[in-house]
């Protein structure tokens, strides 16, 4: 009987202190997410971005093309100045699947002289237009030294989704881990500032962590 006792007392025990240990293996605080944007820099909407992510003090991924860079320096160098991560989205935005294997090369060897030549960073992350990969152009991407990023979150602000809809979809779907896709230059109406605005507070009181690309991947 005294033995059936003590067993029964260390199973309560461990019964009730199974919740803490797994509160403690996972806090809240552990979860981080990644905003990144494409297509720029544009002197007006790369810059609203910028001052929304200071007001947070949030650090984001920009992936952005060599003409544009070559267009307005000055701004890739405010995104560099203000501590963001910059990203390498070819020359041109040629959809890089149907070039052959030179043309691809050229598009990211110049958009990466551009950055250097403007801002000083040497980026080693590259995001394809559009998102299409194959095996040879992993192949040439990968012996240029670069990391291929894609995304988990589309937010289809490229569209002109409206901002509420792009804020309920990632809200509803985000986890820790993800990496968003949004738009630093889209040609008109770009809802991309007014679905921040909506959906970046909410992240932050669920206990997200905004990191860059190169933070998450030295994460994993
Ligand atoms: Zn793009």
């Amino acid at each position: 009987m005294k033995k059936l006792l003590v067993y029964l007392c260390v199973i309560s025990l461990i019964i009730c202190t199974l919740p803490i240990r797994i509160s403690a293996v996972s806090p809240v605080s552990q979860k981080r997410i990644v905003l990144t944007f494409d297509d720029g820099p544009h002197p007006k909407q790369t810059r609203q971005i910028l001052d929304f992510l200071d007001k947070y003090q949030i650090k984001a991924t920009f992936f952005v093309i060599g003409t544009n860079v070559r267009q307005y320096p000055d701004v890739l160098r405010e995104v560099e100045k203000r501590g963001h991560e910059i990203g390498n989205h070819t020359n041109t935005h040629s959809h890089a699947a149907r070039l052959d294997s030179n043309t691809l090369e050229q598009q990211i060897l110049d958009c990466e002289r551009e950055i250097f030549l403007q801002s000083g960073v040497s980026a080693k992350l590259f995001r394809p237009p559009e998102g299409a990969l194959n095996d040879q152009m992993r192949a040439i991407i990968r012996n240029l030294g670069y990391t291929n990023v894609l995304w988990n979150l589309d937010t289809l602000d490229w569209a002109h989704t409206p901002p509420e809809q792009i804020a309920e979809y990632v809200i509803s779907n985000a986890k820790n881990g993800d990496i968003i896709l949004m738009h630093d230059y889209i040609g008109y109406n770009s809802p991309t500032l007014e679905a921040l605005e909506l959906f970046v507070p909410e992240l932050l009181e669920q206990g997200f962590t905004f990191v860059t690309v190169g933070e998450l991947l030295a994460l994993k």
